[in-house]
Order: C-alpha cells, then sequence, then structure tokens
C-alpha cells in the first residue's frame, strides 16, 4: 500500500468519507494519494444485542463504551506492529495543533477511535496506548466530525494536494503568528480601496507590510500565540 492511509473506527461510518470525498482531498482520495477506510466498531461487538456501550461504573447518567468492543476493533485494522498512531478523539485530549497535524501528514496514516456518548472505558486508552486529541474546548455529540477535521488539516498538507504547494507555507500558526490580511480585485470596494503598498510592485515593501499585519492581528486576537511568538522569536 502507498501513501497515506487512514483508518476510522465509528458507530456511524457512513459520515466517511463525507466532506473529505470533495475537492482537494476528495480528488487525492479518488487518485489513491491517500486511503480512507471507516469501520463500523459494532461489527465487533458480541452477543444477541451487540452492545457496544453500557452504563457508568459508579453510576450517573449516558452511556460509556465498552473496552473490550473497542480494543477487538482496533486490534482488527492495527495489529501491534503498526507505526501508525492511533487517536482517540477526545475533548480530554491535548489541543490539536498545526505542529502535529504537519507531523502527521509526514507519516505512514492515522488510526481514529470516534467516540460517542460519555465517551470510551478509560483501560482501551491505556491498554492500546491511544493518543487523546481534542479540536477544541467545546463538546460535539461524537469524535465523527473531529475525525474529519483531523483528517482535513492533514490532508491538505500531503505531498501534491494543494494545487501550489507553497501556500502551505507562510500560512496562520506555521511561525506561531495569525496570517495576513488578504485582498484581490475589485480594487475599491464600497469604498474601501486595497492598501496602497499591496498593489506597489515592491515585494520587500509588501512582504514587510505583511509581516506588520500578521504580528498586529496576532498579537490583537491572540495574546497567547504573540506572548510565545516574543519569547521564542531569534532563537530559531
Ligand atoms: N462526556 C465527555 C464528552 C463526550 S462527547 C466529556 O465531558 O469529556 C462524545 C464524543 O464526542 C467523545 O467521546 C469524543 O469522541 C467526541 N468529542 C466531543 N467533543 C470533542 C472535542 N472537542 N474534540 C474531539 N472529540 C470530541
Amino acid at each position: 500500500m502507498t501513501g497515506f492511509a487512514a483508518d476510522v473506527l465509528t458507530l456511524y461510518p457512513e459520515m466517511f468519507p463525507g466532506p473529505l470525498g470533495v475537492s482537494l482531498a476528495g480528488r487525492a482520495l479518488g487518485e489513491g494519494g491517500w486511503q480512507l477506510t471507516a469501520t463500523q466498531i459494532r461489527d465487533f461487538a458480541e452477543g444477541r444485542h451487540r452492545n457496544v456501550d453500557d452504563t457508568p461504573a459508579g453510576g450517573g447518567p449516558g452511556m460509556v463504551m465498552r473496552a473490550d468492543v473497542l480494543a477487538r476493533a482496533i486490534d482488527a485494522v492495527s495489529p501491534p506492529d503498526d507505526s501508525r498512531p492511533r487517536l482517540l478523539m477526545t475533548p480530554r485530549g491535548a489541543p490539536l495543533k498545526q505542529a502535529r497535524v504537519r507531523e502527521l501528514a509526514a507519516g505512514p496514516g492515522v488510526v481514529i477511535i470516534c467516540g460517542r456518548f460519555e465517551g470510551v472505558d478509560e483501560r482501551v486508552i491505556s491498554r492500546r496506548r491511544l493518543e487523546e486529541v481534542s479540536i477544541g474546548d467545546y463538546v460535539l455529540s461524537g469524535g465523527e466530525v473531529a475525525a474529519i477535521v483531523l483528517l482535513d488539516a492533514v490532508v491538505r498538507l500531503l505531498p501534491g494536494v494543494m494545487g501550489n504547494d507553497l501556500s502551505g507555507l507562510a500560512e496562520s500558526f506555521e511561525e506561531g503568528l495569525l496570517e495576513h490580511a488578504q485582498y484581490t480585485r475589485p480594487p475599491v470596494f464600497e469604498d474601501e480601496v486595497i492598501p496602497p503598498v499591496l498593489l506597489s510592485g515592491d515585494h520587500a515593501k509588501v512582504d514587510a507590510w505583511r509581516r506588520a499585519d500578521a504580528e498586529q492581528v496576532t498579537a490583537e486576537r491572540r495574546p497567547d500565540l504573540w506572548a510565545v511568538h516574543r519569547a521564542t522569536k531569534g532563537r530559531k
């Protein structure tokens, strides 16, 4: 098998490829530039009712996904010698950052476990060494949308997926800064003009304007990123 291979374990495999089946990611998927397999977790449940979840130990509302069922599903798609990271989408995880996205895109692929209900039994996380990943400080109804977000971010970085490979370089987060503002035709929109320097043809001045704009917007909107950028600038 060639290229980046994503295995997704989910109770809703019909949600895939979903948005990943269109545009650049979808074209690359169709051309074999990456592979996506969605596996139904319920296929690994036993008994007449094929239960994948049960009531939480200690009581309380909702249901918890069973460790034994999930472990069988994981083992079926990812044998012990699989070098791909096994990611569990969960709001308790490490917030997903562009740096991790880049690492994943440079690797052989990912195995992604999508939670539902109140989450998954802690023991499958430790026994299968799952890397817990969050896409932000809010609670979704399931891990599928989070998995699609992560794969979208990763797949666009795979070689040959983006039309212009250079456009990945100066983007938000690449230097710990947000991206500068963007403009295109028409030159005047409802009395508002494009900053003249961008139309000057002077590339050094354009670069300086963009740099200053990126720094200003980062300082204003994301003091957290700005503090890190200022602390690490010049050490690279
Ligand atoms: N009771 C859990 C939330 C369960 S939400 C808690 O409070 O932590 C159900 C599932 O949606 C989770 O198992 C996870 O797979 C997914 N999910 C919800 N929010 C997410 C987020 N911010 N990032 C990644 N996955 C998320």
